[in-house]
């Protein structure tokens, strides 16, 4: 027996140096040229499965469901989830046993959207409110930033402010995920981002009407007024101070950002050429649709018309891969469906459906590029979400846990609870094809009973600096 254990003990060092040998050496290993990556904020599964009975009748209908997708599921909680009176109170992580048999566990130790964003964008787990900066405020690396040293173009694209947690933490280093005025100036002058596409215009409610400048999401009105003049300027002098845009194109020239509002703007930028950096801000307040004002007793989706004059995520989605993909290096991007966790902490049923499937509609969106314009050997993309919100399930009592979401068939909204008005620590959904995708495959060293195999959020970026970066972050 101790032979044989030492023989086996053997066959697996030997298996181990051949896989340290093959990612150290980057043979065999994947390289896509091109990486999508979808975020729906605050999406367990019991959001997917209510969203694809009201649009299909049916479950397992998502485009990102398919059978030749890799299926995982994703533990999302945070490192240190807050200081309490100067304690650190950190994280007890996600036990499968305790959420298996008592349905308040996930209600604790949950992740917030900062944290979770920059887990997903740099591999690290950091305090719940911190964007892109580490435990001791360490400035954290960037899946965008190994994308721009390997020549290739970037965004960020989200259906809420574009300095709201998940945009900023993929590209900008801020302590505290509410400075949004820092966090503004960060990313339109420290980064190199070609894309950045969000809400938060102050010159708009949220119905899309005009109305009393409100700063709020976009910091310093002088800043602003200027960026949005669309005058070619690479140089903001304000109060004292110059701001530069970087050089976002790699040819050694400053890019200035071109300023886009109107829907058609959006709509047009998805054909044809285009200009070399896009900073696009609907002409809306806080999201393009789930803030807007409900008509009364409006009960299922739709029951309120959409708002016309905003784009669609699935429109941002096209005119951000047409501008991307003019690179011949290739692209990140990262695309979040934001307003699925704003409806989820509103418990808003109807809202979740309609933010889910344009969420979904902007995934068979990037599909369909994919198949038209570039091709499953070069493209990865990724669908998953930051933390489960709401405690969505199907309507009852826990016994140990809530029955799953009712199917009442297809345009019925279909049988939901909710049983908390905050995120959760539950696992969620992980989806991914392309290049790369299977890779996944062999961290989900973790087994949930009711889930399955489980990665965790900072697998994501360890994996793809593995393909980018040869592991050297
Ligand atoms: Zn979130």
């Amino acid at each position: 027996m101790i032979i044989k254990f030492k023989a086996l003990r053997s066959l697996f060092l030997l298996l181990g140096l051949f896989l340290f040998v093959t990612v150290t050496t980057g043979q065999n290993i994947p390289v896509p040229k091109n990486i999508i990556f979808f975020i729906s904020d605050g999406m367990g599964y019991n959001h997917v499965d209510a969203t694809s009975y009201y649009q299909y009748g049916d479950s397992g209908a998502q485009v990102y469901e398919s059978p030749e997708w890799v299926k995982l599921a994703m533990a999302t909680y945070p490192a240190v989830v807050a200081i309490d009176n100067g304690d650190t109170v950190f994280a007890a992580g996600y036990n499968p046993r305790m959420a298996k048999t008592d349905h308040t566990y996930v209600k604790s130790d949950y992740t917030g959207s900062a944290a979770a964003a920059t887990a997903m964008s740099t591999g690290k787990k950091v305090h719940a409110r911190s964007i892109g900066l580490g435990l001791k405020g360490d400035t954290l690396h960037h899946i965008s930033q190994s994308a721009k040293a390997l020549g290739k173009s970037t965004g960020v694209v989200a259906s809420v402010p574009f300095t709201h947690a998940t945009p900023a933490a993929f590209a900008a280093h801020q302590e505290d995920r509410a400075n949004y005025g820092k966090i503004a100036k960060y990313m339109l002058f420290d980064t190199k981002l070609d894309v950045i596409m969000g809400t938060g215009h102050p010159e708009f409610d949220n119905n899309g009407k005009p109305s009393k400048p409100d700063y709020h999401y976009v910091g310093c009105s002088k800043i602003w007024q200027k960026i949005t003049a669309n005058k070619g300027k690479t140089v903001f002098e304000v109060n004292d101070r110059a701001y530069r845009v970087k050089d976002a194109t790699g040819d050694g020239n400053p890019d200035p950002w071109h300023f886009i509002q109107t829907r058609e703007e959006f709509i047009k930028l998805s054909q044809g050429e285009t200009p070399p950096r896009i900073f696009g801000v609907p002409q809306i307040y806080s999201t393009l649709q789930q803030a807007r004002d409900r008509k009364p007793g409006s009960k299922n989706p739709y029951d309120t018309p959409l708002i016309e004059s905003v784009p669609t995520l699935e429109e941002m989605t096209r005119a951000s891969l047409n501008l991307l993909s003019r690179n011949p290096n290739g692209f990140f991007v990262m695309i979040e469906g934001g307003a699925v966790d704003w409806a989820a902490h509103d418990n808003e049923s109807d809202c979740l459906i309609e933010e889910q499937i344009d969420f979904n509609r902007s995934v068979e969106a990037a599909v369909e590029w994919i198949e038209n314009n570039s091709s499953w050997d070069e493209t990865l993309i990724i669908v998953t979400s930051d933390h489960e919100c709401g405690y969505l399930t199907g309507p009852g009592d826990p016994d140990p846990l809530y029955p799953p979401v009712v199917n009442n068939g297809k345009g019925n909204l279909p049988g939901m609870q909710w049983n908390h008005d905050h995120h959760t620590n539950k696992l969620v959904p992980f989806y991914a094809k392309g290049p790369g995708a299977e890779i996944f495959k062999l961290f989900a060293g973790e087994y949930d009973p009711v889930r399955g195999p489980f990665i965790q959020n900072t697998t994501i970026p360890a994996v793809i600096f593995m393909m980018w970066d040869n592991g050297s972050f």
